[in-house]
């Protein structure tokens, strides 16, 4: 059976051991700090709000400092993919925050990401991995048009699409609606953060979007049966994180998870894992979270499965 994690952020999949001994070479954090500590203070292993899941997302990246910190974690993070036997792996990165964070050009993030990436897959070929850009929308429209500028400077070499992630609420989607036409005129396809903590208003901005090929999380979907009856018709595959929303508050319990839904309407959903680290799981934990509360069997899983791999933007 395929095993595709369709929605992974690197800053989400950094090894713990690397942010701590990073972090200690930047002074980011304590010399005497044990991997135990680390993980209390930082990792989400837990229900918390979202802001609190959002400062120790920032806290995690924090130590990536420099060109080789970039290329190390992403290196890691495909290796990590190969360990979990993963056949095809969406690797998602914010250039824009990296650079500042790294202190190198917004070019140079994606040199040392393709860097990192081709290192690991050296040893195994065979898995595929999407590489998508990411665009923050909590940064603003401007420092999504200087990324669209970027890509047409050469960083769309190598890429295979972009994702709009972070803040939906203050950043409406809508406002994204031209720089989402400039990138689907360079022939770069989109998979969108939608409807996470926000009403189904939100999906319906996302849905106007030129060159939308997928959704993640749309938890507010089966509020609005337009919009349900739109994504059947439009055949639009979403892609679901149980543990994200369950540990950033926004559904309370597993079995009240909106995909439960989705899926008995006959909506394509993907299981992922959104920040395999930050969460301590892996896609397998999601599957299990999947059979177990979300009405999916093993054969569903694997036609889902199968959907993922053929909606990876890296094959079209
Ligand atoms: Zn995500």
């Amino acid at each position: 059976m395929e095993k595709v994690d369709l929605h992974r952020h690197l800053e989400g999949a950094i090894r713990p051991q690397t942010a701590l001994d990073l972090g200690k070479q930047t002074g980011t954090f304590p010399q005497d700090m044990t991997l135990e500590q680390f993980a209390a203070s930082t990792l989400v292993l837990s229900p918390m709000p979202l802001m609190d899941v959002l400062s120790r997302f920032d806290d995690m990246r924090r130590p990536i400092a420099s060109y080789d910190a970039v290329q190390r974690i992403s290196r890691e993070t495909v290796e990590d993919a190969i360990a979990e036997g993963l056949t095809a792996l969406n690797f998602r990165f914010s250039p824009m925050t990296l650079a500042p964070a790294a202190g190198v050009s917004v070019q140079d993030v994606f040199q040392a990401v393709h860097a990192g990436i081709d290192e690991a897959l050296e040893k195994a070929p065979e898995l595929c991995v999407e590489r998508l850009a990411i665009v923050s929308r909590g940064r603003g429209v401007e420092k999504a048009w200087k990324l669209v500028h970027e890509l047409e400077a050469g960083a769309a070499e190598g890429m295979d699409g972009v994702d709009f992630a972070s803040d939906e609420i203050r950043y409406s989607t809508g406002t994204f609606h031209d720089v989402a036409q400039a990138l689907d005129a360079m022939g770069l396809p989109l998979t969108v953060h939608t409807g996470e903590g926000v009403g189904p208003e939100a999906i319906r901005e996302t849905l106007a979007l030129p060159g939308l090929q997928r959704i993640s999380h749309a938890l507010s979907l089966v509020e609005d049966e337009d919009l349900v009856q739109e994504v059947l018709e439009r055949d639009l595959l979403v892609e679901v994180s149980p543990s994200s929303n369950l540990y950033t508050t926004l559904v309370e319990h597993p079995s009240k998870h909106p995909a439960r839904v989705m899926i008995e309407r006959g909506i394509r959903v993907v299981i992922c894992t959104d920040d395999p680290t930050l969460f301590g799981i892996d896609l397998a934990h999601e599957w299990d979270i999947a059979q177990t509360y979300l009405g999916m069997t093993e054969s569903m899983l694997q036609r889902s499965q199968q959907w993922a791999k053929d909606a990876l933007f890296a094959s079209l």
